[in-house]
C-alpha cells in the first residue's frame, strides 16, 4: 500500500528524532512492501522564522490530504517573547482543531529494565506495566463559556466545563474501540458526585457500553484516580476522561514510566487521519547534539500503523524492536544506567531498525 505522510520535524530536537522516525518507517516498508511518501511542511518557531506565522495555511492543507501527520516537537526560548496568538504552541491547538483531532491517546508503558526510573516500590509495579490514557481533547472546561468581572469581593473569573452528549459518545466509542483491541478492560474517570457535567458523561458512557459487552467498564471518581495510579497503576488497561483531567492523569501516568523520551502518542478524530507525537517537547538543550532519545517517535510511528492504518503486524514489529534494544541494553543518556551502552539518536535508531 501507499501512504502519503505529511511531515512536520518543528524545532530543537524535532528534526533530530523525526528522521530517526523516517528511518523505521521506510524500513518497515521495505519489510513489509508498503510504500511511505513524506512532504515535510512547516509549523512553530521555524513556521514564524520562515512565513512570520506559527501555523501557515499550506502546513494545514498537506496535512488535511495526507494519510497522517507525524510531528517532532515545537518551541523553543527564540520565541518565547512573543504574544499567545505568535508563539509556536499554537500551532498544536490550531492543527488539533484544523483536523478535528479529538482524542488523545497516551499510552503509559514501562519496560522492566527501565524500572529504575519509575518512582514506585518495585513490589507494586511488578514487571511490567501497560496502559493507556484515552483523553478528549477539543472540549470541557479548557474550551467552555469564560468571563472576568468585578463584583463586591473583588474581581471575579469563571470557566465552563460543558460536554455535549455527542462529545461524550464519540470519546468513548474511541475508547471503548480502543479497549477491544487490548485488555477489555475500560475505566471511566469523572467527577460525577459532584459535577452535573459527570452526571452526563457517565450516563453517555453506560450507553455506549450496550454495545460492547465483552469490555469490562468501571468508574473512578479523579481524586480516587489519581491516587490508584500511585498505589496500584496495574489494575488498568484503558482510561477514558475529559479534558482537564485526562492532562492531569495523563501526565501523572507518564511520571510513572519514567523517561519522557520514551512515551509516544496519537491524536484521532473521526477519519484515519491522525497526528503521531511524542508527549515530550522540543528540549532545546540537547538539540542537534545527537543525544535525544528518540523512542518516543518512534512507537508513535507503531501507533500510526496500528490506529491509521489498521498494520497490526508492523505495528508490533516496532514495538518488539524497540523492546529488544532495550533488553539488550543499549540506552541514549536520559535513560542510560550503570553497566548499559550508551547510544546517540542517530545509533538508536539504526539498532531499531536492525532488529526490525
Ligand atoms: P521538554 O519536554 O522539551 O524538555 C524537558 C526535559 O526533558 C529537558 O531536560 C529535555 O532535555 C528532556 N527531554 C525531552 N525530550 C527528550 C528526549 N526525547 N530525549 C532526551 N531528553 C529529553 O520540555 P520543556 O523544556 O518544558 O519545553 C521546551 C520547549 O518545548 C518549550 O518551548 C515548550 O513550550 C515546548 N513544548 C512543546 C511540546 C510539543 O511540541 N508537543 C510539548 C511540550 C513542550
Amino acid at each position: 500500500m501507499d501512504y502519503n505522510l505529511a511531515v512536520i520535524k518543528g524545532d530543537g530536537i524535532g528534526p533530530d528524532i523525526v528522521d530517526q522516525a523516517i528511518k523505521v518507517l521506510d524500513t518497515i516498508g521495505t519489510k513489509y512492501g508498503h510504500d511511505f511518501s513524506y512532504k515535510e511542511v512547516l509549523a512553530g518557531g521555524a513556521a514564524i522564522d520562515a512565513t512570520g506565522e506559527p501555523l501557515p495555511q499550506e502546513t494545514i492543507d498537506v496535512c488535511k490530504n495526507s494519510d497522517s501527520v507525524i510531528l517532532g516537537a515545537v518551541g523553543g526560548w527564540q520565541w518565547d517573547h512573543l504574544p499567545g496568538e505568535k508563539r509556536p504552541e499554537k500551532a498544536l491547538l490550531g492543527l488539533r482543531a484544523e483536523l478535528g483531532l479529538y482524542a488523545n491517546i497516551r499510552p503509559a508503558v514501562l519496560y522492566k529494565e527501565l524500572k529504575a526510573a519509575c518512582p514506585i516500590k518495585d513490589e507494586i509495579i511488578g514487571d511490567k506495566l501497560d496502559f493507556v490514557v484515552v483523553r478528549e481533547l477539543t472540549g470541557g472546561i479548557y474550551f467552555g463559556k469564560r468571563g472576568q468581572g468585578k463584583g463586591e469581593n473583588g474581581d471575579y473569573s469563571y470557566d465552563t466545563m460543558m460536554y455535549s452528549e455527542m462529545e461524550v459518545r464519540r470519546i468513548a466509542i474511541n475508547a471503548f474501540d480502543i479497549a477491544m483491541k487490548r485488555g477489555k478492560k475500560l475505566c471511566s474517570v469523572d467527577k460525577a458526585n459532584v459535577l452535573e457535567n459527570s452526571r452526563l458523561w457517565r450516563k453517555v458512557v453506560l450507553e455506549v457500553a450496550k454495545d460492547y459487552p465483552e469490555v469490562e467498564l468501571s468508574h473512578l471518581y479523579v481524586d480516587n484516580a489519581a491516587m490508584q495510579l500511585v498505589i496500584n497503576p496495574k489494575q488498568f488497561d484503558v482510561i477514558v476522561t475529559g479534558n482537564m483531567f485526562g492532562d492531569i492523569i495523563s501526565d501523572e501516568a507518564s511520571m510513572i514510566t519514567g523517561s519522557i523520551g520514551m512515551l509516544p502518542s496519537a491524536s484521532l478524530g473521526n477519519s484515519k487521519l491522525g497526528m503521531y507525537e511524542p508527549i515530550h517537547g522540543s528540549a532545546p538543550d540537547i538539540a542537534g547534539q545527537d543525544k535525544a532519545n528518540p523512542i518516543a517517535t518512534i512507537i508513535s510511528m507503531a501507533m500510526m500503523l496500528r490506529y491509521s492504518f489498521d498494520l497490526e503486524e508492523e505495528a508490533k514489529a516496532i514495538e518488539v524492536a524497540v523492546e529488544k534494544v532495550i533488553e539488550e541494553g543499549f540506552r541514549t543518556i536520559d535513560i542510560m544506567s550503570e553497566g548499559c551502552i550508551q547510544v546517540g539518536t542517530i545509533k538508536m535508531g539504526e539498532l531499531i531498525c536492525e532488529r526490525i
